[in-house]
Parts: C-alpha cells; sequence; structure tokens
C-alpha cells in the first residue's frame, strides 16, 4: 500500500480544513488535504449556505479577517461575492453578511490550494486511524486507486464529525440535560425571484406569512430566510429542518430525503403565496444537507457560552467573533438567541483546538472544543475560516519544529506567543 509522509495532514476539506491547509502550507509545511467528495467547501458549498454571517461587532468594529477576506476578496474578483450588507434576523437582531455563489467558491478554494502548494486528496474518505501512545501515527484512507496511507507529524481535524479523532479514540464533550443537537438543514436554491418585491416585505409581512406557511404543515421552519446568489435572481433559501444525529448514517440518507421533500414543498409555498416569487421554481437542491452540529472534541480548554458573553480575554486567543448565540430548535418553533451588546466581541483560546487525548492533532471548525451553547455562536463560517488558520498555522510550527533525527510534534509546545504574532502579521484579528 503506498504510504506519504507529510508534515501535516488535514482531515476535512471544509472551510476550516482549507483555511488550515493554505495556513499552514504558506507557512513552508508540506501538507496533505483529505477530502470525501471532487470538491472543498463542505457546508459552504455541498450545503450551499451562500452567506458568510458576521464579520464585525454590530457597532462596525471588525473582528474576523485574514484568509476569511481574501476568500471574499477572491470571490468577488470571480464577480461572486456581494457586498457586505446589513441584514435583520427574525429576531430583529442587526448583522453583516457576505452572501456569495457556492459554485464559484469552489473554485476560490481550489485557487487557494494549489497556489499555496497544498497537495489535494480529493475523492478520499477516511477509513481509520493508528495511534502510538499519545501520537497519530498514520491514516488509511479510501480513494478511486485503493487504500492509501497517509503520515502526518501533525494531523488537523476539521471533517466537522471529527471522524479522525474519533476513529483514533479521542475524547468527546456530552450534551447536558435538555440540550439537542442543532437540526440539519436542507438549502434549495429558488428563482426567478423580483427582490423589488421581496425586499421590500416589512418583517410583519415575512413573520405573517411565515407563520401561515408553517402552520399549514408547507414550511418545516417559520421564516422566508434566503441569500441572494450574487450574479442571478435567484436565492438559496434556508427553510427545512432535520432534527437528526448526522453521524447516524441511516438517519443521515433519511434526512436527505425528508430534505428535498421539504423543500419542495417550501418552493410550492413561496410561489403561491409570497410576493416576488410567483415566477420562480425549485432550480437545485445542495448537493448534502447541511449539518450545523455532531461531534464537539473534549479539548484542554472547553469554551462556554459564559466565556462568550462575559467576554473572557484569553492570553492564548487566536480567532475572535461577534456572532450571537443561535441555536436552532431540532424541529419548527422559533430560535434560541441570545444577542451580543454592540461592540461585544469574544475570543476562542488556542487549548479549545488541542484534544485531551493527543500530543500531535488539533481540531478547527465546527468539532472544537466548545458547549453546545457556545458552538451555537462560534460555528459560522468567518470565525471557523479564522479557527481554521491559526490550526494550520499552528501545526506547521510545530512540524516544523520537529525536524531532527526522532524529534515527534508536539502542537502543546507552539509558542503562543508567536503564533499570535504570525496570525496578526497574517491579518487575522484576535479579538
Ligand atoms: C443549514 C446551515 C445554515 C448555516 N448558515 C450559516 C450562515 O448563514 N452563515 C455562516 O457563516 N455559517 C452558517 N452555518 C454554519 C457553517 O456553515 C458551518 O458551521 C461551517 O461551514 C463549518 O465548517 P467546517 O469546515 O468546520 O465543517 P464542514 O463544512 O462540515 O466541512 C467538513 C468537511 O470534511 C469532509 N469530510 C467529512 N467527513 C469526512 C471523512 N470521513 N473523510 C473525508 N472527508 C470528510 C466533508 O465533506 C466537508 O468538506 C450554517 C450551517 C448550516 C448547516
Amino acid at each position: 500500500m503506498q504510504a506519504i509522509d507529510a508534515d501535516v495532514v488535514v482531515c476535512g476539506g471544509g472551510v476550516a480544513g482549507t483555511m488550515a491547509a493554505v495556513a499552514a502550507a504558506r507557512q513552508g509545511a508540506s501538507v496533505v488535504l483529505v477530502e470525501r467528495y471532487g470538491f472543498l467547501g463542505g457546508n459552504a458549498t455541498a450545503g450551499a449556505v451562500a452567506q458568510f454571517n458576521s464579520w464585525q461587532t454590530a457597532n462596525g468594529r471588525r473582528v474576523v479577517a485574514g484568509l476569511a477576506n481574501e476568500v471574499v476578496e477572491r470571490l468577488a474578483r470571480y464577480g461572486a461575492a456581494g457586498a457586505h450588507e446589513t441584514f435583520v434576523m427574525s429576531t430583529g437582531h442587526k448583522m453583516d453578511r457576505v452572501p456569495y455563489g457556492p459554485e464559484v467558491l469552489k473554485l476560490v478554494l481550489d485557487d487557494l490550494v494549489t497556489e499555496s502548494g497544498v497537495k489535494p486528496l480529493l475523492h478520499a474518505s477516511l477509513l481509520d486511524v493508528a495511534t502510538e501512545g499519545r501520537r497519530i501515527a498514520s491514516l488509511r484512507v479510501m480513494t478511486k486507486g485503493g487504500l492509501l496511507t497517509l503520515r502526518p507529524k501533525v494531523l488537523i481535524d476539521t471533517s466537522g464529525d471529527i471522524d479522525a479523532l474519533q476513529r483514533a479514540g479521542a475524547r468527546f464533550l456530552e450534551l447536558d440535560e435538555g440540550e439537542a443537537l442543532q437540526p440539519a438543514t436542507m438549502m434549495f436554491r429558488f428563482g426567478p425571484i423580483d427582490f423589488a418585491r421581496f425586499d421590500a416585505l416589512s418583517p410583519a409581512e415575512v413573520h405573517t406569512l411565515a407563520q401561515r406557511g408553517y402552520a399549514e404543515g408547507q414550511l418545516a421552519r417559520a421564516a422566508l430566510h434566503a441569500s441572494r446568489d450574487p450574479d442571478s435572481a435567484d436565492a438559496w433559501f434556508n427553510i427545512s429542518r432535520l432534527g437528526i444525529d448526522a453521524t447516524d448514517a441511516f438517519a443521515l440518507g433519511a434526512a436527505e430525503i425528508e430534505g428535498r421533500r421539504q423543500a419542495w414543498r417550501a418552493a410550492g409555498f413561496l410561489h403561491q403565496n409570497v410576493p416576488g416569487c410567483e415566477a420562480g421554481q425549485l432550480r437545485a437542491f445542495a448537493t448534502q444537507v447541511g449539518v450545523r452540529e455532531t461531534r464537539r472534541v473534549e479539548g484542554d480548554h472547553i469554551l462556554t457560552a459564559e466565556e462568550l458573553l462575559q467576554p473572557v480575554q484569553f492570553p492564548d486567543a487566536i480567532a475572535a467573533g461577534a456572532y450571537p448565540i443561535d441555536i436552532h430548535p431540532a424541529a419548527g418553533g422559533a430560535l434560541d438567541y441570545q444577542a451580543l451588546g454592540d461592540d461585544h466581541a469574544y475570543q476562542i483560546p488556542y487549548r479549545s483546538l488541542i484534544p485531551t487525548a493527543f500530543d500531535n492533532a488539533l481540531v478547527a471548525g465546527r468539532g472544537i472544543s466548545a458547549t453546545h451553547k457556545a458552538l451555537a455562536a462560534i460555528r459560522v463560517m468567518t470565525i471557523s475560516m479564522a479557527v481554521g488558520q491559526a490550526a494550520g498555522t499552528a501545526a506547521a510550527m510545530a512540524a516544523i519544529a520537529a525536524n531532527g533525527p526522532g524529534d515527534t510534534a508536539q502542537v502543546r509546545a507552539v509558542d503562543v506567543s508567536a503564533l499570535r504574532a504570525s496570525l496578526l502579521a497574517d491579518g487575522a484579528c484576535l479579538a
């Protein structure tokens, strides 16, 4: 069986994983990026989420930049990013967002990866992981050409579901009593829309229409949440709701089927009832249901909602955010939502990226060490990209430091002030 050595192996090419891989490669590390699909992006492309939320505090203080910003600039060059716009959530909270075209995002991520020298291993699904004590020794992945072994100095698990560390035997955090995993959603593309009329609907009119559709069983969620495609008269709608554990294979498959049914019914409701949508029809389903939450690793620090709300200033902060705590109920109903003050930003500590069980592994994206409630804030793509950039930079530092015979990379030995300085030099915001 073919075996490949790399400084850093990144498992999962969503936005967190792609940023991690690019950041590590730009630091000079050799990087293999493993992704089960033939394209990168995860929820951002396969899930067609279509808007990057929350770049700044409500009063305009920037909290996410760096590689995430570069993604938007590159999308704009392809004509596939909208301008930063203020968006009023169904809760009344104002937030800035950037709508984008999910198909073109695939190209942008391709460009970033190839230009930085990352070795993309697409159409490759994780099979299992071999460990030696507290070290990840190797991963086996299933590819078109058969099984392949990857031997990383440092593994970054950005598979969303944290499959690699689960296979390796890491510990995970449990839901507290009364908590449930956030639901998955089948996004769908609908158009053409007369946006002059659709956007002119007042929040009260949207609320009345959405409540009616929900009460009549045509909408699985009482919302008409949409993100406009930047270069057409279509929008991606986020209306379905699928309360599952997406690591359960049968439940995930059933959710794909039910999600398409919910999307079809919702498209019919839009067409028949919503001003501006009369000429529209369902154009496409997302490639897969978007998954908000599954496994959260047990890390050296467990980030809590209280720490975000205070907010605690962490000496090892490697990213910042301003997205509110936003919990979707598993079925129907309103959001469980906790808005932040106008200048409120919080930080994410490096220790929340380090799994307690291993010395040469990091996590980034929606599986980092955080409570269910804290994850409901930090899961958005802007913050996932910022944390991914930090994980990639740290992994490269750890791997490159282990350059002597017999040296082993230690993620806890990374000089955090040098990591923070490097991230700031690369345009990231840490507060
Ligand atoms: C419906 C929905 C709406 C959302 N709305 C917004 C929004 O409006 N704005 C916002 O900013 N965020 C939003 N989010 C949150 C955001 O999209 C996600 O939290 C974020 O994209 C997570 O990125 P990630 O890279 O951590 O994980 P993922 O996007 O889940 O990426 C994981 C990657 O790993 C790959 N992978 C998984 N398992 C394996 C394996 N075993 N082998 C190989 N590859 C594997 C996957 O194919 C995927 O590419 C939304 C999420 C959902 C689901």
